[in-house]
């Protein structure tokens, strides 16, 4: 029998309603005569009520209470899940990421999967169950609950794929597949019949929420390809695969902002060898993301360092700098939180020429500074004002052709 993991997001199972919706989609997947594991998420909004209620009794609250906490966004999901699918005649089983042996390291918050054991999940298939497992959550070695970072259902649906080698993993949200940029952002947006695991990634990791970054990373490892689609409707989604020679051709596959980084000045510091280690071990030893790094040499024999970092990042990046500059001699630190990091993406620009200039203009064309640049091999981004983010990726998305098709 075919195997299918489909993943249900936040606003898919948004209310009873919702719920009965996505119930009666599980049962024709069960009908079609598919072997059916679905993940499923919490509630649209539960997990960062949850945050901010934990953040209220706690500014700075344990990671491993706030996982404690977390879970139980999932947890609600999938026994409504269960009990919807029980009313309509439909044998059904719902499991925690522990039942389910989703084996995490210890990292609260931000746990890997290490091992996958679907023993419980494989006994129920052959007995005719469809399997419901709680996304975004999984166990340790010492028993204690983990999550898998924001968004990290979409992981757990991918690692299940894997793990029971499923014929086919669909990733089921609000949109209907990936778009050349966040359609809530261009209206002019269009959704990609396909993209490559390398340009996804890209995308996520620069702002696109519609996949976790880890999520495509484990996905590409292990092979797994998974369709993005809708549960509003039946169109067809957006496939995600590795990348055939084709896709060559188009040079830009798609736009991506992230509104959530943060610009890091470090000025005055000795210009000598060894001060950027020091500076960027220190940023390294306290788990800071550093990104887009640039250096000015000054006059005086000083530097100034600028690179990003995630606005989670600040605090600690700031407290890890103050004995750092204090060891090299000296320097200051500040913070500017209002960018907007704009990623143009496509592994086309492997072998066209021209992307950086024709991004540039765009911007220069509707008044829009460029504040640092970084490249890859498939991909550009910008740091620019955080207020002209939208109107930035609109200008980008023009000037690369994504309006016509
Ligand atoms: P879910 O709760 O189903 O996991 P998410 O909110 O995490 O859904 O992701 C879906 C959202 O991602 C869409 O509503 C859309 O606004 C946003 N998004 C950002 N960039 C893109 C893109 N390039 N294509 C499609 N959706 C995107
Ligand atoms: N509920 C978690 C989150 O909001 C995980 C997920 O939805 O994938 O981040
Ligand atoms: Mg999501």
């Amino acid at each position: 029998m075919p195997r299918i993991v489909q993943k249900y997001g936040g606003t898919s199972v948004g209310d009873v309603e919702r719920i009965k919706k996505v119930a009666e989609r599980i049962k024709a997947a069960r009908e079609e005569g598919h072997e059916t594991v679905v993940v499923l998420s919490a509630r649209a909004g539960v997990t960062n009520e949850l945050i901010a209620r934990a953040k209220g009794l706690c500014p700075n609250p344990s990671e491993r209470e706030l996982d404690q906490l977390l879970a139980i966004g999932e947890q609600e999901s999938i026994a409504l899940m269960a009990m919807a699918l029980h009313g309509i005649s439909v044998p059904a089983v719902s499991y925690t990421g522990a039942q389910a042996g989703i084996l995490t390291d210890k990292v609260h918050t931000m746990a890997k999967i290490k091992m996958v054991e679907p023993r419980l999940i494989e006994r129920d298939l052959a007995e005719g169950r469809v399997v419901i497992v709680a996304g975004f959550q999984g166990i340790d070695d010492d028993g204690q609950v983990t999550t898998l970072g924001r968004g990290g259902s979409d992981l757990t649906a991918v690692a299940l794929a894997a793990a029971l080698r499923a014929d086919r993993c669909e990733i089921y949200t609000d949109v209907d597949g990936v778009y050349t940029a966040d359609p809530r952002v261009v209206k002019t947006a269009r959704k990609l019949a396909e993209i490559s695991y390398d340009e996804m990634l890209e995308l996520a990791s620069s702002g696109s929420k519609v996949m976790q970054s880890r999520s495509v990373e484990f996905a590409k490892k292990y092979g797994v390809v998974f369709e993005v689609r809708s549960s509003f409707n039946h169109n067809p989604g957006t496939l995600v695969k590795e990348e055939v020679a084709y896709m060559e051709r188009v040079v830009v596959r798609g736009i991506a902002a992230d509104k959530d980084q943060a610009k890091v000045i470090v000025s005055n510091i000795r210009d000598q060898p060894g001060s950027a280690a020091a500076v960027f071990r220190g940023l390294s030893n306290a788990n800071v993301n550093v990104d887009m790094i640039v250096q000015n040499v000054g006059r005086h024999g000083v530097a100034n360092l600028t690179f990003t970092v995630p606005q989670a990042d600040t605090e600690r990046a700031v407290k890890a700098l103050e004995p750092v500059l204090a060891a090299v001699g000296g320097g200051e630190v500040a913070v500017h939180g209002r960018i907007a990091k704009l990623s143009v993406v496509g592994v086309g620009m492997k072998t066209h020429s021209g992307v950086a200039a024709t991004l540039f203009q765009a911007l220069a064309d509707v008044g829009i500074n460029i504040d640092l640049i970084s490249t890859s091999e498939i991909k550009i981004s910008v740091v620019i004002a955080l207020d002209r983010a939208d109107e930035a990726v609109r200008a980008a998305h023009a000037a690369f052709g994504l309006d016509k098709g």
